[in-house]
């Protein structure tokens, strides 16, 4: 019989992923502070418990999938929280895409009860997350990580031990790295573009099967066209993450310039109320600067 698996935060990714779970057999026992959220998971079979302590008690693996390291603390660390409900040989499996030296923090607390701990950020967005093919990045144990292996590929298409605890976490900083610029690249040159007077829409579908393609492009350029900025990934999340893109070059003495050219122009859209809008919304940093909109023409 397949384990009991608790899952705790069940926002825009953690509701699909926990669907998909439900969907593959698992008994889940879930909480969120969203009580719509609880309800809708519920209504696909999960139980529901007022908090992450009680949800400990009844599971044999947790999932948590919550916004930033703070969250993740209070969540295992914190009063009625995971570690006061978990039992002994319970595996913590942290979704969340958090600082690296957390994941490594909280990990010492799950050990000194006796549990194990995984960080297992992810990185494909909503879609993915409803399609079950999210790319999942590990960082942990060996043996634990194939323990969880099945589960964690209901959730996802990929799932790859990166390294020792941290390195799951490590790794997606590295995928928002790589995010950014591809997002800040077309926005910059979509803007170009268009202020040249040429239509985006064509530009896109001109060089979308060359070199300049990218998984990036084709989710967020056709999001950009029709104007549609509801997230998906906000952008107060991905300032998130590439603040702790710089820390950790800060902890290892390396300069990231481009990240923190990017990180600049996202507080300057979260500093004008726009940071609950999706990370392609990077786009009005450079239209409001030169007075044009990128949208279809047609
Ligand atoms: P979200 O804000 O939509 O969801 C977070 C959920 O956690 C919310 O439902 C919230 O109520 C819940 N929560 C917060 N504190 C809680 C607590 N103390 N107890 C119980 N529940 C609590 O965020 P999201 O977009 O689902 O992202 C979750 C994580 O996944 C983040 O670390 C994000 O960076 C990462 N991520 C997001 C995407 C994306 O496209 N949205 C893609 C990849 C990774």
């Amino acid at each position: 019989m397949s384990k009991t698996i608790g899952f705790i935060g069940l926002g825009i990714m953690g509701k699909p992923m926990a669907k998909n779970l439900l969907k593959a057999g698992y008994s889940l026992n879930v909480c969120d502070l969203v009580q719509a959220a609880v309800d809708e998971v519920v209504a696909c079979g999960a139980k529901a418990y007022p908090n992450a302590k009680e949800v400990a008690q009844n599971s044999e693996i947790i999932i948590t999938m919550l916004p930033n390291s703070p969250h993740v603390k209070t969540v295992i660390l914190g009063e009625n929280g995971v570690l006061e409900g978990m039992k002994p040989g319970t595996i913590v499996v942290d979704m969340s895409s958090i600082d690296p030296t957390v994941s490594i923090e909280i990990e010492k607390e799950v050990a000194k009860k006796g549990g194990f701990m995984l960080d297992a950020p992810v990185s494909g967005g909503e879609p993915k997350a409803i399609d079950g093919t999210l790319s999942i990045m590990v960082g942990g144990d060996e043996e634990k990580f194939n323990e969880v292996k099945d589960m964690l590929l209901k959730m996802g298409d990929s799932a790859v031990l990166v390294g020792k605890i941290g390195s799951g976490n490590t790794c997606k900083l590295a995928n928002q790295i790589i995010v950014a610029m591809n997002i800040a690249g077309m926005c910059e040159a979509m803007v170009l573009a268009t202020k040249c007077g040429v239509d985006p829409e064509r530009v896109f579908q001109a060089i979308k099967g060359g070199l300049a393609g990218s998984t990036v492009l084709n989710a967020k350029m056709p999001m950009v066209l029709e104007r549609n900025f509801n997230p998906g990934f906000r952008i107060e999340l991905h300032i998130k993450d590439l603040n702790n893109a710089m820390a950790a070059a800060k902890a290892v003495g390396m300069e990231i310039p481009l990240t923190g050219e990017i990180l600049e122009m996202m507080k300057a859209l979260d500093g004008k109320g726009e940071g609950k809008n999706d990370h392609c919304g990077l786009i009005h940093y450079y239209e409001d600067k030169e007075g044009v909109e990128v949208k279809r023409l047609s």
